[in-house]
């Protein structure tokens, strides 16, 4: 009985009841196997790899099944303004195409009917399971104050409580109506905190997903469930919004496997059915030393998503690359089907991994590179716009300057091509693969040895040059010169007898090369003359090595 005087001092406002709650959170109807899941980011500003990993998880269980997939903002541990914050979680999301079924709008509507799908906008529900559980004696107001560096406060407090590592119950855990209503009517503030039934040497099993039956040491603290704000503490708030949202499967980190029986302690105090789980790995890094380590967002780049985007990796890479690291059967299957949309790729809980995944940047820059290579020129020209329009305006405005210029560029050694070179891995490094079709080259490969001979065989070429109108044409025409100064046209001839020449054919080339791009390597010559034009391939002819 004192309990209900009890939660209706701590809670005069609240007047709906549990029931009512409930009627607005109808039961899902869902069939055999459907999955509703979720995401359920904090705005930080910051979107880690490892929580995008979670994210693309739950999207992939709700598709194949065929489900529901939520987003929920759990916005409660925020005191600034998080405007900018969530604009990241969208911002992230809709790069890489992670569409919901329900969420809010940044602006602020809600799209379905289990909504607000925003945490700070669900206050009243969390008192209304608060206060329910004071009126049953689960829980407690505890009106300690933070005690913080206050010595003499902690000795009390230590005094008070019945403290082993094992378990720690609160000294306000068996308040009296009396007790409680003097710190109230003293204008003192609460948390409400759950009387844990556990003495501190119980365990607990349960399930997860992925892992399997886990035990684990029981919860033995009476932990806060509502903060003296109002506001609940990641626990009270995933136990009630999940089951009141009708999630199926809880799709998270594995860093709250620890606190999992917390969370079963809280479920079977509310009355709760409980809840599937499935805690995917951490993901990992590698030092130089081979010692791996957690992935981190002050050591790693490429622990922020915005990374990906910022440096022009398309998303289809990133996705390919998540599944690779969730699923070791998803590389077997790309090779298999090398033309499928990867959203063929169909997995289910039991195939995630169990093995903590290695983020590997050189195995991302293989698998998009083989996804570049499949672009025509035509697409690649305008993926590369696109990001030349985000990340680099300057970039933007030459490229669309001379559009035929840049696609003949991005159709080099493609279109057409039985065997396309596969050298680009984003967009951003495109400007400075292609940096002589932008600028005359300031460095330049060559030998020392090779100086006089190559500055003899251009200027011949040079005042020989006329604009090829075919490859062969243009390979006659270096051959003819090439023969008149001495070189090999044959190879096999040069290779019987080297000191004959003054080099093959390949070497007369490589000056031209050089000459024209700075490089000893470089997609087709004939390609790269078309592209710069006649006054800019005569003008880059003109050099003195
Ligand atoms: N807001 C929590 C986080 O970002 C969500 C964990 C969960 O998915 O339940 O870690």
């Amino acid at each position: 009985m004192e309990y209900k005087k009890i939660a209706q001092l701590l809670f005069p406002d609240i007047k709906l009841s549990e029931n009512d709650i409930y009627k607005k959170y109808p039961k899902r109807n869902l069939e055999d196997g459907q999955i509703v899941t979720r995401f359920a980011p904090s705005p930080t500003g910051f979107m880690h790899i490892g929580n995008f990993f979670q994210a693309f998880i739950s999207y992939n269980l709700a598709k194949n099944s065929n489900g529901i997939l939520f987003l929920r903002i759990e916005d409660t541990d925020e005191k600034r303004e998080i405007k900018a914050a969530k604009q990241v979680i969208y911002d992230v999301l809709n790069n890489f195409d992670i569409k919901f079924d329900e969420y809010q709008t940044l602006d602020g509507k809600d799209v379905g009917n289990y909504g607000p799908y925003v945490q700070s906008q669900r206050k009243e529900i969390y008192k209304v399971f608060a206060k329910k559980l004071v009126e049953e004696g689960k829980a407690f107001p505890c009106f300690c104050k933070k005690t913080e560096g206050k010595e003499d406060v902690l000795k009390l407090r230590e005094e008070k409580f019945i403290y082993d590592d094992e378990k720690e119950y609160d000294p306000c855990r068996d308040l009296t109506y009396e007790e409680v209503k003097n710190h109230i009517d003293n204008g003192e503030t609460f948390a409400i905190r759950l009387k844990t039934k556990n003495k501190g040497d119980e365990r607990i099993k349960f399930k997860d997903l992925i892992k399997g039956e886990l035990e684990a040491k029981a919860n033995a603290k009476d932990f806060v469930i509502l903060k003296s704000d109002g506001t609940p503490p990641y626990a009270f708030a995933h136990a009630i919004d999940d089951t009141l949202m009708g999630t199926t499967i809880v799709v998270r980190g594995e860093e709250y496997i620890s606190s999992t029986p917390a969370h079963i302690e809280l479920f079977e105090a509310l009355g709760f059915r409980p809840i599937s789980y499935c805690h995917n790995p951490l993901i990992y890094k590698l030092n130089e030393n081979g010692n791996r380590r957690k992935i981190s967002k002050r050591y790693d780049p490429e622990s922020n998503m915005l990374y990906f985007n910022e440096n022009g990796y398309p998303k289809e890479s990133i996705l390919e690359y998540l599944l690779n690291m969730i699923n070791s059967g998803f590389e077997l299957w790309r090779k298999n089907n090398p033309e499928k949309d990867w959203k063929e790729f169909k997995f289910k809980v039991n195939d995630i991994t169990t093995v903590a995944p290695i983020f590997d940047l050189v195995k991302l820059n293989d698998i998009s590179k083989n996804i570049i290579v499949k672009q025509s020129g035509e697409q690649l020209y305008n993926n590369w716009v696109n990001f030349a329009e985000k990340h680099d305006s300057a970039l933007s405005i030459i490229l669309k300057s001379d559009k035929e210029k840049f696609i003949n560029l991005c159709k080099m050694d493609r279109d057409g091509q039985i065997k396309p070179r596969k050298d680009i891995y984003n967009y951003k490094m495109m400007k400075d693969y292609f940096d002589y079709i932008f600028y005359k080259p300031l460095n330049y490969e060559i030998d020392e040895d090779d100086k006089e001979k190559a500055n003899e065989f251009i200027k011949s070429y040079l005042i020989n040059f006329k604009m090829p109108k075919s490859n062969e044409e243009w390979f006659n025409d270096v051959k003819v010169i090439a023969e008149r100064l001495g070189y090999a046209i044959d190879n096999k001839l040069f290779k019987l007898n080297p000191l004959n020449y003054k080099g093959n054919i390949a070497k007369a080339c490589e000056f031209i090369r050089v000459a024209i791009t700075g490089r000893k390597n470089s997609p087709t010559l004939y390609n790269i003359i078309n592209i710069l034009g006649e006054d800019e391939v005569r003008s880059r002819l003109n050099i003195k090595f």
